[in-house]
């Protein structure tokens, strides 16, 4: 079990709502922000003279352009029925955690300035005004929310505390009181490509290095091309694919879908990344740069497809928002959606009996699947409601024996978020992420203990990287998180491929 500086939260067998305890987790804060990174973004470098002011325009601004943040901030009328859905909530017991007390935080700083009540009876109506401490509580609390979205299926408004969340952050942006990891991960995808900082040579290494292995294990010459102008498609995926563990196992698996389709695909040294930290901060303007990136790859790649990879909500960025920020799309293949999502792309394949599977490759396996919450709360796939829950199950379930799904409230539109979203995988964050994360490895607990599960698959970068570095916590392994593509490529017997018989042969030779 790894070791924690806090104390790691025990898991039940039945989801349990915690006491109250207020105040648990104020210390939790992420680095601020360096000068740098700020300004590369259009911010100011550090805390402006006139912050108060300066928020308070910057919050009329948002009011002014998104009418759904004014009608998120009017419309609660305190029913509670958000209180208990947080996974941060239910790992922490701090009830600011609770969505309607995070909401309350912006809300009471509204009323204060933009509303009649507010400025006349502030008491009367719980406004309050933007002090010290209340921008310390933003900070926090607001880097203490995954923008997953779980509240608003409960919510009998809808109300997203998502979008509250992203107002928030981008408020404290533009005040130069910004998050470090967000930030400095936007700057990078804007001086090399990608959030990693991974050089174009290097990232070519890397898939050389992936076709080698491929070809060691196969036998067969699968190709995993780097900036090649004229492919077919253009491969848009998270850049923890290029190397973390288990992410690379699902790019090697994408690379064999393509092979046996027979289609010719590239990713872009360029646009070399899926993720698009823009939407954590809620900064459109950041979210269009970076997607503009993916637009300016496609046109000088000449490409008539566009692919993502396994990346949540990249995903969403690009299922909801990549036509706004940077199309029209016409010079693209019209007989394809644009964007495509691998899985979709790897289902068609399946369907048209396409890839020859074995799925006893993956017998050493019971499998369950944890949907994203971004893919899941604010995305589709394919061409039927509820694609995005269906898809990825019918391939595991193609490439799998043994399957089964965690407890129906922790599923579909109800998942639990990993606790690692929108922008807090960092180390700084660490107790958040593993005290957020109790409800969903509760669930595969549960999972475990009653069906004998021993993997969980997903299909976001982030979910793949929090679940390995948490997991251990909860004496897990970290290997039992694994890419919904490594059980295909576990699956997938390439054309040519190498047989059993053939390396006994080999070896005797
Ligand atoms: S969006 Fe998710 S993380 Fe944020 S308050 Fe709602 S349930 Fe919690
Ligand atoms: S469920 Fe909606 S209306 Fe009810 S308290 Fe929560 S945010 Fe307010």
């Amino acid at each position: 079990m790894a070791k924690a500086k806090f104390d790691v939260p025990e898991l039940q067998e039945y989801l349990e709502v915690p006491p109250v305890t207020p105040g648990t987790m104020a210390h939790s804060k992420p680095f601020v922000s360096k000068p740098e990174f700020q300004e590369a973004l259009g911010f100011p470098g550090e805390l402006v003279d006139d912050w108060h002011d300066k928020a308070i325009e910057k919050m009329g601004e948002l009011l002014g352009k998104y009418r759904s943040l004014q009608v998120f901030l009017d419309s609660c009328v305190k029913c509670g029925a958000c209180t208990d859905k947080c996974h941060y909530f239910l790992g922490t017991q701090d009830p600011k955690n609770m969505p309607v007390a995070r909401q309350d935080l912006l809300r009471k700083v509204y009323r204060r300035h933009f509303t009649l009540a507010g400025k006349y009876f502030p008491k009367l109506v719980g406004a309050e005004d933007l002090t010290e401490e209340v921008l310390q509580d933003w900070y926090s609390y607001f880097h203490q929310c995954s923008q997953c979205r779980r509240c608003s299926v409960f919510c009998p408004y809808g109300i997203d505390t998502a979008e509250i969340s992203m107002a928030a952050r981008t408020i404290m942006d533009s005040i130069g009181m910004g998050q470090k990891y967000c930030n400095e991960i936007i700057a990078k995808v804007y001086r090399i490509g990608n959030n990693l900082g991974l050089p174009g040579p290097a990232l070519a290494d890397t898939m050389e290095g992936l076709e080698e292995d491929v070809f060691d294990d196969t036998g067969v010459e699968v190709k995993y091309p780097v900036d090649q102008k004229g492919a077919d498609i253009l491969l848009v995926t998270p850049s923890a694919d290029f190397f973390a563990e288990p992410h690379v196992d699902g790019l090697i698996g994408y690379g064999k879908v393509f092979h046996e389709a027979g289609v010719s695909w590239t990713v872009s040294t360029y646009a070399s990344e899926a993720a698009n930290f823009g939407m954590f901060i809620g900064s459109y303007e950041n979210m269009r740069k970076i997607s503009q990136r993916i637009r300016k790859a496609a046109i000088d790649l000449g490409v008539k497809r566009i692919v993502f990879g396994e990346c949540g909500h990249a995903w969403r960025v690009a299922y909801s928002f990549l036509n706004t920020l940077a199309g029209p799309w016409d010079f693209l293949d019209p007989n394809y959606p644009v964007p495509q999502h691998i899985l979709e792309f790897t289902w068609d394949q399946i369907q048209k009996g396409r890839l020859n599977l074995d799925k006893s490759e993956n017998d050493h396996m019971t499998l369950t699947f944890h949907d994203s919450c971004n893919v899941a709360r604010a995305t589709r796939m394919g061409d039927k409601p509820g694609g995005q829950f269906e898809i990825p199950r019918n391939v595991i379930k193609a490439v799998c024996n043994n399957y089964v799904d965690m407890d129906a409230d922790t599923i579909r539109e109800k998942t639990f978020c990993c606790g690692g979203g929108g922008g807090l995988l960092t180390d700084d964050l660490m107790e958040i992420r593993v005290k957020g994360a109790k409800p969903r490895v509760e669930a595969l607990n549960n999972a475990m203990q009653e069906h004998g599960v021993t993997h969980m698959a997903a299909i976001c970068a982030i979910c793949k990287s929090q679940f390995s570095k948490v997991l251990p916590y909860y004496g897990m392994e970290m290997d039992q998180i694994v890419s919904i593509h490594q059980l295909v490529s576990n699956a997938i017997i390439l054309t040519g491929q190498k047989t059993d018989e053939d390396e006994d042969e080999d070896e005797a030779a």
